[in-house]
């Protein structure tokens, strides 16, 4: 039984123009242990689908259908006080901007300790201090770092603290939005590595969101690529390497340069993203697809399930067995 099982994910946003459906029938899940990329453009829904699953959104935008079910629990069914002593304990976000998840006048360590007792009463404030400081050498900080606030760390360290507090109730599932957008290259290997290395101690999932796609072939072992609201294409990591399947996967991959074999002109994508207050008719891809046809414009492409995972394309038909 896969950990997490997102079924027809509906989010809109309501505006003057119209309901704006930025998650529109997502459906993926995450094994135990697994760590799933999410990709897209700006826009395509990967944040929504990322806070609509730690339940983070605020008006105009809800879940309007569809089912999430955690380790067979459905999740949409929780109260918020049912969900929030899970949220930190089992299924933890990490923001793009660390400061989104720490507390600017709180010391580090007061923080960490604020997250133990929440949610583990019995322990002693020793026992916190304790635990706190080893949840920082699990991210390579010292100890000293508890008596420090936030703004007296860099960017990466922030990062690192964030995902140290993630770990201090040893998760199922980390969501990682963004983790590294806003740290340089080297930061960003940095934890990147960390990450990896700490998922394969511990065991957890994670689902990592970017729209870097070369990234998450560096450490995935799935990837979901979404475009407009929708997931394209479900693929291992070798599938990608390939080439991917759909046109949409298939242009992000000639968007990034290669750090291996010959130089090659990158092609980039034509064209912006549909208005997802009134889509096109058809595959939302169409206007900007290089290998549309006739039948791409009148009715939306199909999903196809098979051992290669999932896409929908008219390229592929449909049919096969669920993966
Ligand atoms: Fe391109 Fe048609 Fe496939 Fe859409 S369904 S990605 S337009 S080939």
């Amino acid at each position: 039984m896969a950990l997490l099982e997102v079924s027809d994910l509906q989010v809109q946003y309501e505006t003057v123009r119209g309901p704006f459906k930025a998650v529109d029938g997502v459906s993926f899940s995450i094994r135990r242990g697994e760590l799933f990329g999410l990709v897209g453009e700006s826009g395509c829904g990967k944040s929504t689908t990322a806070y609509a699953l730690s339940r983070l959104l605020k008006p105009p935008a809800k879940v309007t259908g569809g089912s999430i079910a955690f380790d067979g629990r459905e999740l949409t069914a929780l109260s918020d006080a049912e969900f929030d002593r899970i949220r930190w304990s089992r299924i933890p976000i990490v923001l793009q901007n660390a400061m989104s998840n720490l507390n600017p006048v709180m010391r580090i360590g007061a923080q960490l300790i604020d997250v133990l007792q929440a949610h583990r009463p019995k322990l002693t404030k020793a026992q916190a201090v304790a635990e706190a400081a080893r949840a920082l050498e699990l991210v390579d900080l010292p100890k000293e770092k508890l008596h420090r606030y936030p703004h007296e760390l860099s960017g990466g360290m922030r990062q690192r603290v964030v995902i140290a507090m993630a770990l201090l109730l040893k998760p199922d599932l980390i969501i990682m939005d963004e983790p590294t957008t806003a740290l340089d290259v080297i930061t960003q290997q940095g934890i990147v590595s960390k990450i990896v290395e700490l998922k394969r101690e511990f065991g957890f999932a994670v689902l990592f969101i970017t729209h870097d796609l070369p990234l998450l072939l560096e450490f995935c072992d799935r990837v979901g690529v979404m475009y407009a609201g929708k997931m394209v294409e479900i693929s291992s990591r070798e599938e990608l390497l390939k080439g991917g399947r759909h046109p949409y996967t298939q242009g992000l991959l000639q968007s990034f340069p290669s750090l291996h074999g010959p130089k090659v002109r990158l092609k980039g994508i034509p064209g912006l993203p549909p208005d997802l207050i009134s889509p096109p008719q058809g595959c939302r891809f169409q206007p900007r697809c290089g290998q549309a046809r006739p039948e791409c414009g009148v009715a939306s492409p199909g999903e196809r399930f098979d051992e290669k995972g999932f896409v929908s394309c008219h390229l592929y038909g449909q049919g096969g067995a669920a993966s």
